[in-house]
């Protein structure tokens, strides 16, 4: 694990001497980031925008998108694909914390323990452990490390965590590795990597900061090394 500790230390420091310091967009309030990373699931972040603002659009308070007709949350999102799982998804969340808190709010979270605002927020319905440290970090300020498809591929290519560990599994094992502080620099750089150089079909290994200390680059060498 000290090893493993000081490689994911060598991954952030590179990664911050090639993109420097990420900032992300504007951090939305936590309900809105938790109807958006909803509206993320199987989509990009383009038309995730367009469906959330749509969804602001037509239904401008959210306590208007819970008590809307389903149809209408479907139609309003339905450019973010998954329209049929994803509205009725943020309809019953959104129910459910008005009856838990009394309030669409969620800002008591940082109040808690990390661990127990995530099992709050996993408890919904299309909530995972990615959606939960998405709000726990951007909107919350929260040391969370989501783990999304680039992080999982790259920290597999890397040697970063376990090869067969489940994208679930990832989240606090990543969360071990990483100091707190670098979390939020080191989610993002990663996947900046991955949407412009670490690519899921073909890596640019000759174009990549972490060439040096990457799994991948040596097991592609030994496999180019000479039968002895
Ligand atoms: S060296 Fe290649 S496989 Fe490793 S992280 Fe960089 S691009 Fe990906």
């Amino acid at each position: 694990m000290i090893e493993m500790k000081k490689k994911a230390l060598n991954v952030h420091g590179l990664l911050m001497e090639k993109f420097g310091e990420p900032i992300w967009r504007n951090p939305l309030p936590a309900i809105d980031e938790l109807v958006s990373t909803f509206l993320s699931q199987n989509t990009n972040d383009v038309n995730r925008d367009r469906a959330f603002d749509s969804l602001r659009a037509k239904l401008p308070t959210w306590e208007e998108v819970r008590d809307a007709p389903e149809a209408e949350v479907i139609e309003a999102v339905r450019i973010a694909g998954l329209a049929n799982q994803k509205g009725p998804n943020i309809q019953r969340a959104l129910n459910q914390i008005s009856e838990e808190r009394g309030e669409l709010a969620l800002e008591f979270l940082k109040e808690m323990p990390v661990e127990e605002a995530r099992a709050w927020l996993i408890k919904f319905k299309g909530v995972g452990p990615k959606t939960a440290a998405i709000v726990l970090l951007f909107s919350l300020g929260m040391p969370a490390f989501p783990v999304d498809t680039h992080v999982y591929r790259i920290t597999g290519r890397v040697g970063l965590r376990p090869e067969k560990i489940s994208v679930e599994k990832a989240h606090p094992y990543l969360e071990s590795v990483f100091p707190a502080e670098a979390y939020y620099a080191a989610h993002l750089n990663i996947i900046r990597l991955g949407r412009e150089i670490c690519k899921a079909r073909k890596p640019a290994c000759a174009e990549c900061p972490l060439s040096k200390i990457c799994d991948y680059v040596i097991a592609q060498k030994q496999k180019t090394l000479p039968a002895t």
